[in-house]
């Protein structure tokens, strides 16, 4: 990390030179980063395009070329104007990849002329980011398109920027149509995320060759490519001794302790039995080559060592720092030989979860007796993040990564309510951990959480920019400028609303268990519907502004009825039910409609 911000410093400073921005006017740039964009006199004196032209001298390259396909096709979403149209009057976006001229993904924006904007990088990465961080300080409305007025140089802080995406229960991500998960990829990515990751969990298929499992590989590709052709890294989870459900009965693990909370198939495999080992080997190995042969190269691997899967057998125990760390390492090294250059990531989810059973301690000594296998170690938990962290130095002195939990917290079914804006929780929870880690993944189960997916993507960015700023760029650019305080502050209240849970009789939603104090769900419900009113049909109709609509509305009216959903209800789980294509989901990911 040392090394990281000296680079910072050092790339700021060529930044600098190259551009001829003073000291005085970087730094003062800094303190602006930090302020809260005011919507006032500025706006007024924003000149509105509705034609936009990029320049390059260069030819712009593959994913350059697909920054400006993203970039029409937002404009066009959210005006319904087509900006290719040529004019005079134009806008020209000129972009610039100068190779080592800032630190890598990193970009400039600088208002060269009338009518003429300049982003420059180092890598088209940046180029992104920049065309991204354009986007978000941008107004659009029915006359045309208003620019962003931030200027300056902006540096990511934590380089692993990553996004988890489960893709089960017939959620979101694994059931809807494919483009569409594709464009939200895309849109993710102009937040600065930069990695994907999914799993390809075993537990439900005979083998790699089982038809539903080639179904899910297929899928799963599809996935991590759109990431790819949006800039980002790929990252494959596994749990590291998990099994398929044809797994010899000999050859299974025990369970572990703490099992309640940390899960179990039964079908996982112990690899101390004789023949594990070597069964858990091939089955890595063939998951790589199904990627591999769809034209998907693996960047990182996380292996898991718990929920489910571990061992709690004898020759295995302490799993964290026994059993899972010498099958790790024999995973890490197959990995290595089959993907040159590929980054092994430790997870430690669940070590030492309710007392201490060794494991993080039998780490440490295991990683300060033998250079480290692996390149990364990851933690976090569903409430604190682990307290062997806060106290201790990493293991093996690794770069660490966080894991936070944006999806499940305290609602049910998750996200059957709409959005859950957690920016407080976000910032209490990342204040903690921001100066130990080097990026991480939040836990994304669908688009419901889109808020704090963004929230993340900016903290690992800027590790000081606040929640507040941060939301606050959201709504602005999301749906209203004019706006944006009276939503932010609606924001504030759900989150202290926060905590809708369906209760079910024989499967079916018969109540929904509300929080008892009520911290103002009229009027977050009222702000809201009067923003409604204002904005324009193509904006109120987006699923970002419904889902937030939706959950202010359940918010209230379920307070209205003790629980009881009524027809204002009913009408909003069938409506989230739709937008998530829950026609197969599992309870757990499907809006309670009856
Ligand atoms: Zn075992």
């Amino acid at each position: 990390m040392n090394n990281r911000r000296e680079f910072l410093k050092k790339g700021a400073i060529a930044g600098m030179v190259l551009s001829g921005v003073t000291a005085a006017n970087h730094h003062l740039f800094a303190q602006d980063q930090g302020s809260v964009q005011s919507p006032g006199n500025s706006i007024l004196m924003r000149n509105s395009y509705h034609s936009v032209s990029f320049d390059m001298t260069q030819s712009p390259g593959i994913l350059t070329s697909r920054t400006i396909n993203i970039f029409y096709r937002i404009l066009k979403e959210r005006t319904g104007l087509d900006f290719l149209i040529k004019s005079d009057q134009a806008l020209t976006i000129k972009l610039n990849i100068v190779a080592q001229s800032m630190p890598p993904e990193a970009f400039r924006i600088e208002k060269t002329g009338e009518r003429l904007i300049s982003i420059t990088a180092s890598d088209p990465n940046g180029i992104l980011y920049g065309v991204g961080k354009l986007l978000h300080t941008s107004i659009f409305n029915h006359s045309g398109f208003s620019p962003g007025t931030w200027e300056g140089l902006s540096v990511p802080e934590k380089l692993q920027r990553n996004i988890y995406f489960a893709t089960h229960f017939h959620n979101f991500y694994h059931t809807a149509p494919v483009d569409k998960v594709t464009r939200y990829i895309e849109e993710l990515a102009l937040w600065g995320y930069n990695n994907i990751e999914v799993w390809f969990d075993m537990h439900g298929f005979e083998g790699i060759n089982d038809p539903k499992a080639v179904a899910m590989t297929d899928r799963l590709a599809l996935i991590l490519r759109a990431g790819k052709d949006a800039g980002m890294k790929i990252t494959l989870c596994m749990l590291a001794n998990e099994g398929y459900n044809s797994s010899p009965v000999e050859l299974r693990a025990k369970p572990p302790k703490q099992i309640r909370l940390r899960g179990r198939y039964g079908v996982e495999i112990c690899p101390s039995q004789p023949g594990g080992t070597a069964l858990i080997l091939k089955q890595v190995e063939e998951e790589l080559n199904a990627f591999n042969s769809r034209g998907v190269m693996v960047d990182f691997l996380v292996l898991w060592p718990y929920d489910q899967g571990g061992c709690g057998c004898d020759r295995c125990t302490p799993w964290g720092s026994n059993g899972y760390l010498k099958l790790s390492k024999k995973i890490g090294e197959l990995a290595r030989n089959k993907v040159p250059g590929i980054k092994i990531i430790l997870s430690t989810w669940l070590f030492d979860c309710v007392e201490d059973e060794g494991e993080w301690v039998g780490l440490a000594k295991a990683f300060s007796a033998e250079k480290p296998w692996v390149d990364y170690i990851q933690a976090d938990s569903h409430e604190r993040f682990p307290r062997y962290l806060i106290n201790n130095p990493v293991p093996g002195n690794l770069p660490l990564l966080n894991f936070p939990e944006i999806s499940m917290w305290e609602s049910w079914p998750w996200g059957g309510f709409g959005a859950n804006p957690l920016p407080q929780r976000s910032q209490r929870l990342w204040d903690e951990v921001k100066d130990k880690v080097a990026g991480g993944a939040p836990y994304s189960e669908g688009i419901f959480e889109d808020i704090n997916k963004v929230i993340y993507s900016q903290f690992y960015w800027t590790r000081d920019r606040s929640a507040y700023q941060i939301v606050r760029e959201y709504v602005a650019f999301e749906f209203s400028h004019e706006h944006a305080d009276d939503i932010v502050q609606a924001i504030g209240i759900l989150e202290r609303n926060h905590g809708l849970k369906a209760a079910y009789k024989s499967g079916t939603p018969v109540k929904i268990n509300v929080p008892i104090v009520d911290h103002g769900a009229k009027k977050a419900y009222e702000l809201l519907k009067a923003v409604d009113k204002n904005l324009a049909d193509i904006t109120k109709k987006g699923w970002r502004w419904r889902i937030l609509l939706l959950r202010a509305m359940f918010d209230y009216e379920l307070r209205q009825t003790n629980g009881v959903p009524n027809k204002a209800a009913e009408d909003g789980f069938r409506e989230l039910y739709l937008m998530y294509h829950a026609e197969q989901a599992d309870q757990s990911v499907r809006p309670p409609v009856k």
